[in-house]
């Protein structure tokens, strides 16, 4: 073996693998961690965070975007000709005097993974793990999805002229995400049972069917969302802030994030850690309960929530989601549906919105400042993770439906001036 060359390694045990081998747990069982020989790949690459930052990398005469800015700790021995990309990632930073006065955090910065090519942070996992598949020769790649997922899946596997195959529970999935993954062209299968059903099933066609997962638990995903974190961090000067906040669903995100600093210490890029606080919908929260026993055990539930996207009552990569929250001194807080979409609300009307489960992010930073644990003076990143185009209805439902305090109803008026005088006059 080349000494740069990277393998896989089983979290619990370390058994290694080879790369290129197609697998998804080791033996023992538990799940599998990309593992790059980081102190090589900083020598012979001369990498630092000056590197990253001025580099002009272009895939197939395109920018490439801020997944594959950091190619050499994401997939570090790939040809740049074999990259199936959409220059995903490069997302924007957002302030908004409007959301911090809500929440009564100063220095709030709102990270918009929504502005990703098919409209959630997916994309950047997608990019990497479709890119490996592609590799690999493999014929269909598929997965499990509430909607994201599948949405992601079907674009990437269109532009690499794979077959998709996408399983989606039945009910509960928002219209956006469906209309993409058909428009996209994948198969999409309706299938009668849960996410956490569909997530089996997919599990068991890689072993007998050999159709290769893009769900979460396929580690390349992770490399490539690892660098939601590596991006901010470039975008606040390299200023490790205080908190990242996100929603947790099946905690791929969780994981990835907790690997991203974690590499970044290890290659002196950063000297602290920030502190993590992942966010579940009450309804949805395993990760939640297990967080106040001490994580002594996941008991899985039966999800229900309006946040679709974090609708899991299993979630696969609990393990390292663990790991995470140990290497960051991380929190799990849980948030109702009714402070979802009160945020939601908050997040909407500044202009600029995000889809439910991405705004539990909102709720959740709410509910830790009112209990005292995030202070007004720390810099605290929240991160959105979906489009609000993804799930119109709820947006729909929520102002002309059930007269909620923040609703914003359609008004009917007379084809006339004076109609349109009078609505004006209101507003002063
Ligand atoms: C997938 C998804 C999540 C959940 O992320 P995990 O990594 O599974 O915890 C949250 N929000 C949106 C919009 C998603 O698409
Ligand atoms: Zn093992």
């Amino acid at each position: 073996m080349k000494k740069n060359s990277s393998l896989l390694k089983c979290i619990s045990c370390g058994k290694e693998y080879r790369f290129s081998e197609i697998r998804f747990t080791c033996t023992c069982g538990s799940l599998l961690d990309v593992v790059h020989n980081l102190e090589e790949l900083k020598k012979s690459f001369s990498l630092s965070r000056k590197f990253f930052e001025e580099r002009q990398f272009k895939i197939n005469g395109q920018p490439a975007g801020g997944v594959w800015r950091f190619k050499e700790l994401v997939l570090p021995e790939i040809a740049e000709e074999k990259i199936i990309s959409k220059q995903e990632g490069n997302t924007r930073l957002y302030r908004s005097k409007k959301i911090s006065q809500w929440l009564s955090v100063e220095n709030l910065f709102l990270k918009h993974e929504g502005e990703n090519p098919t409209g959630s942070f997916k994309d950047r996992g997608m990019t990497v793990a479709v890119t490996q598949a592609k590799t690999l020769n493999v014929k269909a790649v598929t997965c499990a999805s509430t909607g994201n997922t599948s949405a992601s899946l079907a674009a990437y596997a269109s532009e690499a002229e794979m077959a998709g195959l996408v399983l989606i529970p039945k009910g509960n999935v928002a219209v956006g995400k469906i209309s993409q993954a058909l428009a996209y062209g994948a198969k999409t299968l309706v299938v009668n049972g849960d996410f956490d059903v569909c997530m089996e099933l997919v599990r068991n066609a890689q072993e007998k069917l050999n159709a290769y997962p893009l769900n979460s638990i396929n580690p390349f995903r992770l490399e490539g969302q690892k660098t939601i974190i590596w991006e901010t961090l470039m975008q606040l000067g390299w200023k490790v802030p205080d908190w990242f906040v996100f929603p947790g669903g099946n905690l791929g995100n969780t994981s990835a994030f907790g690997k991203a600093l974690r590499e970044f210490q290890q290659l002196g890029f950063i000297d602290r850690m920030p502190r993590f606080a992942v966010i579940q919908a009450r309804g949805a929260s395993p990760f939640y309960e297990a967080f106040k026993n001490g994580f002594e055990n996941l008991i899985p539930q039966k999800a229900e929530t309006i946040a679709t996207a974090i609708r899991i009552g299993n979630p696969a990569n609990y393990s390292k989601a663990v790991r995470s929250l140990q290497w960051t001194n991380g929190i799990v807080e849980s948030v109702s549906d009714e402070e979802i979409l009160e945020a939601k609300a908050h997040v909407d009307s500044a202009g600029i919105g995000a889809e439910p489960s991405s705004c539990a992010t909102v709720a959740g930073i709410r509910k830790l400042v009112e209990n005292g644990t995030l202070k007004y003076n720390e810099t605290v990143v929240g991160i959105l993770t979906g489009n609000i185009l993804k799930d119109p209805q709820i947006i729909v439902d929520y102002h002309l439906k059930n007269h909620h305090a923040l609703a914003n109803p359609l008004v009917e008026i007379e084809a006339s001036l004076d109609a349109l005088r009078n609505i004006l006059e209101l507003q002063e």
